[in-house]
């Protein structure tokens, strides 16, 4: 399938343009039309994280005209393994401001906006508008669903890729020519099923892998060159180094882009729709939730208390409180888990930000643990109200 291009070619290149993009010039499916057709491009790249970063680095590199950045988060240190468009110097600054700081530097040419802001429903139809094309690389299933269904009821193509440990994917959704996310994930995953890179962890070139093919397929829909990924789903394995791609058909039956949509503006509250953590965890979390620091006075005060922590041994390694014990959730939810518990202690039941911990609780309250707890924020509240000497990740 070829599509028409996206976007109307700029009247003319400067000499300083014809020079910097020769290597494109003479590439002959793209030539001068293609590159004034980037140069003309405006694209929204929400997120500039592992995805975001390479993303925007050739974006910026291939010429588009308007590059704009949404990200409301900082720098952190445990971002520069991955999220190449930072530097040592950037930990601590605003990523939207990094990153153009670093898109200025390869190409002054491109007009960078900056979007210091998290992507809302108050916002986001209003930020889409002004682009052609969408870059996708946000990594929670809330905002995922938000970017389709904004770009679904504005008629926006964009380009969608996801990343965990060795596995990438990516795809091109666009209602008008082929499926939209909704038609190849009509549900979000159950609370707790998927867990995100901080959970699991993604191997950093992984990032570029997929990003250089949200990229590769930004320019195809911009210049209309080639077969863009429109109904068909990229899958990369990384460790068996395969790519495949299955085909995406579109859904008629899709609540968004099917024959009788009932989906026909944003949803009111897309955290609520995608359910942070589930029902049953949020019920056992109630009323039985402490912080770090009242489990730090607890633990002085020598409790008797049975501090278990969920995560799984890899990041155990990398922090844990001092004297808990390992049990991760998967043996929770098997049921093995309960026999390792002391009947005459107190559970405290932790994890990496408390949403393993509060479904852990569920089930450990089910089984007769009445007066047991969880830590909110989990170890990284630990680190960060109790002991700020150890690593955070
Ligand atoms: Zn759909």
């Amino acid at each position: 399938m070829s599509l028409p291009p996206l976007v109307e070619p700029a009247t003319e290149l400067t000499v300083d343009e014809v020079r910097r993009y020769s290597r494109h010039l003479i590439i002959p499916d793209v030539g001068m039309a293609g590159q004034k057709r980037l140069k003309n491009a405006k694209v929204l790249c929400v997120g500039a994280g592992g995805l975001g970063s390479p993303a925007l680095l050739y974006l910026a590199a291939a010429g588009v005209g308007t590059l704009g950045i949404i990200d409301f988060d900082v720098v952190d240190e445990s971002n520069l393994q991955r999220q190449v468009i930072h530097g040592q110097s950037d930990v601590g600054r605003l990523k939207a401001e990094s990153a153009a700081a670093s898109v200025r530097e390869i190409n002054p040419l491109v007009e960078v906006v900056i979007h210091n802001a998290t992507l809302t429903t108050e916002n986001v139809m209003e930020i889409f508008s002004a682009y052609d094309l969408i870059v996708d690389g946000t990594d929670n299933f809330a905002t995922r669903y938000m970017v389709n269904d904004a770009a679904v009821l504005l008629g926006k193509p964009y380009v969608w890729g996801s990343i965990y440990r060795f596995d990438g994917q990516a795809s091109v959704f666009w209602a008008e020519h082929g499926p939209c996310y909704r038609c190849l994930y009509p549900e979000p995953p159950p609370p707790g099923m998927v867990p995100s890179c901080a959970e699991g962890g993604v191997l950093g070139v992984l990032c570029a892998s997929i990003g250089s093919i949200q990229v590769n397929e930004a320019i195809k829909l911009l210049t209309g060159i080639g077969d863009p990924l429109v109904g068909r789903l990229m899958i990369y394995d990384a460790l068996e180094m395969k790519y495949r791609d299955v085909k995406v058909r579109k859904d008629p039956e899709c609540v968004l882009c099917g024959k009788n949509p009932t989906v026909t503006e944003l949803l009111e509250d897309y955290e609520a729709f995608c359910g942070a953590i589930s029902d049953e965890a949020a019920q056992a979390a109630s009323g039985s939730t402490i912080t770090a620091q009242e489990l730090k006075s607890m633990m002085d005060k020598g409790d008797n208390i049975y501090v278990v922590d969920v995560r799984e041994i890899n990041e155990y390694e990398i922090v844990s409180i001092p004297g808990a014990t390992l049990i991760p959730k998967g043996e929770f939810l098997n049921g093995s888990a309960l026999e390792k518990l002391p009947q005459d202690r107190r559970i405290v039941l932790h994890c990496k930000s408390g949403a393993r911990s509060a479904e852990a609780l569920a089930i450990v309250k089910n089984a007769g643990f009445s007066d047991a707890v969880h830590v909110g924020g989990g170890v990284l509240s630990w680190v960060k109200t109790v002991d700020p000497s150890l690593p955070s990740y």
